[in-house]
């Protein structure tokens, strides 16, 4: 046994071939150089400091793949035999384009996608943990993040609600994951035999109940749980694209009568188109009766828990049986950062009921009760926890709260003065940060009204201003702005406004005049 690390080191031979060897050990040993880190780091600091000090409204600048392919490959090294020089204008090169051609999600023009401008905090934990590498779903590899998860989980839970010695909480790589995770957990909770016997091990055929307006990755999920098409039982919503309770228990019925056994049922909590959030306390009552598992699928909209004025719009979240929860939407995170809660935790072990003797113990010990991996899909995980944690506990959870709030408060003004406009017709009132609406000067027939709203969309991309989504609702396409930034304000809003407008009428007059020329040449 060796004393200390010191005779470790010194027992290993020094480097004594020829003149190649040392060379490639020199050039190992640079990259790896902590003073070349502090060097770089510096200055890859002041280039983001200058990145964010950037307030300027703009949107994204598209590049041509191939034309951006050509740029990254220019920046390779073209040595292959040794290890090449540091180079640090080669790096400068790739923190410009990497920051260049981005999303500027720090931008009040970014109101497109659900991912947010982060907390500038939050980055700089991320880069502790990549320099640190703890993976974190064992505690002897992420000792912190598997704390930090444990106080992460009791912090929110108090706005959940659970019996705190109950619950379980459990970091993914994405709410996507999540979802899968959650019905995993769901099917196996009432069809145990699946694991070991397969599909075939099970009685009937097992089915999940949704929303319309359910997100993609619960369908997908489906799909690869095995549960096909065939057995998505799809709930009706209302105008706002909210499940409707009083239709969904006679379309329950009728699913059971074709012989189909639904064990799931998937609310949204903030659906993604148009942030609609379903009412929670119904379908609890519902899924009960029917003997379902309630998921409540709140990637977006549950981080409105923490908001005293917004958390009316999950009552009855308590009823739920698990709940997925992306903190790199409005919790302003590096994606990907979601939790996962489970409000039994023998439930959330129910998901993976494996045994494999290289990680799981036979016997468990303090600090295995403290590993994640028998609850989450992945092995090596980032430990996402970090940054969130660090933040809440710097900042506290005021800093969300005023956040969201303020987001939500913009988007009702977005929706007010858009509803003014006489050419503009908005799709739904906001719940939270999502609005849905359409240019729609008079008497415009819905296909040409679809086309439009693409059209518009794409141009103002094109322009680089500003980053807005569109989305279809009931068959025809709307413009859709997704509130991310607290400095939006009101001029900002009646720059998109009068930008949409010059837009729209320079898209209508060539149309117009497209058609006038048609017809004049088919006279002729
Ligand atoms: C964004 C979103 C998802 C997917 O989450 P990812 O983190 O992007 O995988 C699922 N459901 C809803 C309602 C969402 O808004």
């Amino acid at each position: 046994m060796t004393s200390s690390l010191s005779d470790v080191q010194s027992s290993f031979p020094e480097p004594t071939t020829g003149e190649d060897l040392w060379h490639s050990a020199s050039g190992l040993t640079a990259a790896f150089d902590p003073g070349r880190f502090h060097e770089g780091a510096l200055d890859i600091v002041d280039r983001l400091t200058a990145y964010l000090g950037d307030r300027s409204v703009r949107g994204l600048d598209l590049i041509d793949p191939e034309v951006l392919l050509k740029a990254a490959r220019g920046l390779m090294t073209p040595e292959r035999q040794r290890v090449a020089d540091f180079d640090a204008d080669r790096v400068k090169q790739i923190v410009d384009l990497y920051t260049e051609t981005g999303i500027p999600v720090h931008s009040p023009g970014y109101m497109g996608r659900q991912f947010s401008g982060v907390v500038p905090l939050a980055g700089l934990i991320d880069l502790v943990g990549s320099v640190v590498n703890q993976p974190s779903s064992f505690y002897e590899a992420g000792q912190l993040p598997n704390v930090a998860e444990r106080l992460m989980a009791e912090e929110l839970n108090r706005f959940i609600g659970w019996d705190r010695d109950r619950f379980a909480m459990v970091t993914t790589s994405g709410g996507s994951l999540a979802n899968l995770t959650a019905l995993l957990a769901a099917r196996n909770h009432a069809f145990p035999q699946i694991w070991t016997r397969g599909a075939g091990g099970a009685p009937g055929l097992p089915a999940i109940a949704i929303s319309e307006e359910a997100h993609y990755s619960v369908t997908r999920a489906a799909g690869v749980l095995g549960i096909g098409e065939g057995q998505i039982i799809r709930l009706p919503v209302d105008q706002a694209g909210r499940i409707r309770p009083d239709l969904a228990g006679s379309v329950l019925d009728e699913a059971k009568r074709r012989g189909l056994r639904p064990f799931c049922l998937v609310a949204s909590a903030g659906t993604t188109s148009l942030g609609a959030f379903d009412p929670l306390e119904d379908l609890a009552a519902l899924a009960r009766r029917h003997g379902l598992w309630l998921h409540v699928d709140g990637a977006h909209g549950a981080s409105l828990l923490l908001s005293e004025q917004h958390r009316d719009k999950l009552r009855g979240i308590e009823l739920a049986d698990s709940l997925t929860w992306d903190a790199h939407k409005m919790l302003f995170m590096p994606a990907p950062c979601t939790l996962l809660f489970y409000r039994d935790r023998t439930a959330a072990r129910g998901a993976f009921q494996q045994r494999a003797s290289y990680v799981f113990d036979e016997e468990p010990d303090i600090y295995s009760a403290y590993d994640s991996a028998d609850k989450n899909f992945e092995c090596t995980k980032r430990p996402m926890i970090m940054p969130l944690w660090t933040v809440w506990s710097v900042y506290g959870p005021a800093l969300f709260e005023q956040k969201i709030d303020r987001l939500c408060e913009v988007t009702r003004q977005a929706h007010r003065m858009i509803a003014a406009e006489p050419d503009f017709a908005v799709a739904h009132e906001p719940e939270s940060n999502i609005l849905c609406f359409r240019y729609l000067p008079d008497g415009m027939e819905p296909a040409a009204a679809h086309r439009l709203q693409l059209e518009i969309r794409n141009r103002i991309r094109g322009g680089g201003r500003f980053f807005i989504s569109k989305v279809d609702i009931q068959g025809t396409a709307a413009l859709r702005v997704v509130v991310m930034n607290h400095l939006i304000d009101a001029d900002h809003l009646a720059m998109l406004i009068a930008e949409i407008r010059d837009i729209g009428q320079r898209v209508l007059r060539a149309s117009a005049t497209a058609r006038h020329d048609q017809r004049n040449g088919s006279q002729s």
